[in-house]
């Protein structure tokens, strides 16, 4: 057994030589020497440790050298042997702790970070007021199997005007509204445009699309804005008739705006729907009445004071939401459809509108100022 006891007591040695080093400083102070010291620490430490248990080490040579011993003598010197490696794989791994716990050290003292001030707090971000109502909007559509489509900004007139059945004379041409880049380019009035680039290119197939993007009009006060966002929906196919167009938005208003909501349609005229609708929802701040009710403390403040006339519908009762009707049949005829054997709806509104709406947002320039104190709140 002299073998064994005379490889712990080398290994006792060697140990506390290192540990020592290791708790007096193994450097001269300052970050490179105590860099080199470290270095040169963990590289005796790994030497030491393959020199006792690694594969070629010490102690499986004492393994190795058992087929020397008598047979009955094996036993008892195996289990001496096992019980040294597990005294030695003990030290090897209080020691590695000790010597990252002074490395750790040494690299704070040379430097001059301090470990004990308080962290940078980054801002978290979050996504604007309209993009969080635009994909509100989308999700629901597309829960109802409606597909996301898009279309140039700037576009041909064709696209933005002739195609949805709005003849030259027609005034909403006028200068005063279209900003145009040249004779037969604008700045898109409407999302409209999306309905004759998906009609002509999914021709004679059931659609039905929800199409975001923003849009372009020469107006600017309170509540309009010379680029502004809007939404268009249109659903083509045979038999469409004019009461899907209502079960469907009265699905997304009450969707919107509460399961209390109820919703009316006003005659109107659009030149690329025929009959064409202005809807309005019941004014959720008031709930139709008009008069803000007491006990709504909790409600926006742009609906008013309880008691006082209701400020966002004015006192009407209603909300005014966006335009719809059942396809015109020309529009089916420019982009090529059967209008006799098609039909369809289509609706649209601002979600610059839909997004004040819902928070109460008196001003729409709020929504493009980009004030961090405005914005914090969504
Ligand atoms: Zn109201």
């Amino acid at each position: 057994m002299q073998p064994i006891e005379e490889i712990r007591v080398r290994l006792d040695g060697d140990m506390q030589q290192l540990e020592s080093l290791v708790a007096g400083g193994s450097a001269p102070a300052g970050a490179s020497g105590a860099q080199e010291g470290d270095k040169a620490l963990s590289k005796r430490f790994e030497e030491l440790k393959v020199k006792y248990t690694g594969k070629k080490g010490e102690i499986s040579g004492l393994l190795r050298s058992m087929g020397t011993l008598a047979p009955e003598a094996r036993p008892e010197f195996g289990k001496l042997v096992n019980e040294l490696r597990d005294y030695a794989e003990a030290k090897f791994a209080a020691l590695q702790a000790k010597i990252q716990e002074a490395e750790i050290a040494s690299s704070l003292s040379g430097s001059t970070l301090d470990a004990t001030l308080p962290g940078y707090r980054i801002p978290a971000g979050s996504l604007h007021p309209m993009t969080q109502v635009r994909e509100e909007i989308i999700s629901f559509f597309q829960g109802l199997g409606f597909e996301l489509a898009l279309a140039p900004e700037v576009d041909n007139d064709w696209y933005n005007f002739e195609a949805l059945n709005i003849p030259p004379d027609h005034p909403s041409r006028d200068m005063h509204d279209t900003f145009y880049v040249d004779d037969k380019v604008v700045l898109r009035t409407h999302t409209s445009n999306v309905q004759v680039h998906y009609m002509e290119t999914h021709r004679d197939q059931p659609i039905r699309i929800i199409a975001p993007g923003f849009v372009y009009r020469v107006d600017n006060d309170a509540t309009h804005s010379p680029m502004f966002q809007q939404v268009e929906c249109l659903v083509v196919d045979k038999d469409i008739s004019f009461a899907h167009l209502k079960g469907t938005l009265f699905l997304w208003a009450r969707h919107m705006f509460g399961a209390e909501t109820t919703m009316r349609f006003r005659p109107s005229y659009f030149p690329f729907t025929e009959p064409s609708a202005e809807m309005d929802v019941s004014c959720y701040f008031c709930k139709g009445t008009g008069t803000v009710p007491t006990g709504s403390g909790t409600l926006a403040p742009a609906g008013g004071a309880p008691g006082q006339p209701c400020r966002t519908c004015k006192t009407t009762g209603w909300i005014e939401i966006g335009g719809c009707g059942s396809v015109d049949p020309n529009v089916f005829g420019k982009v090529g459809w059967d209008p006799e054997k098609y039909t369809g709806f289509a609706f649209g509104f601002g979600i610059d509108r839909i997004t004040m709406l819902k928070y109460g947002i008196p001003d729409i320039s709020h929504l493009t100022r980009n004030d961090n104190r405005f914005l914090r709140q969504f």
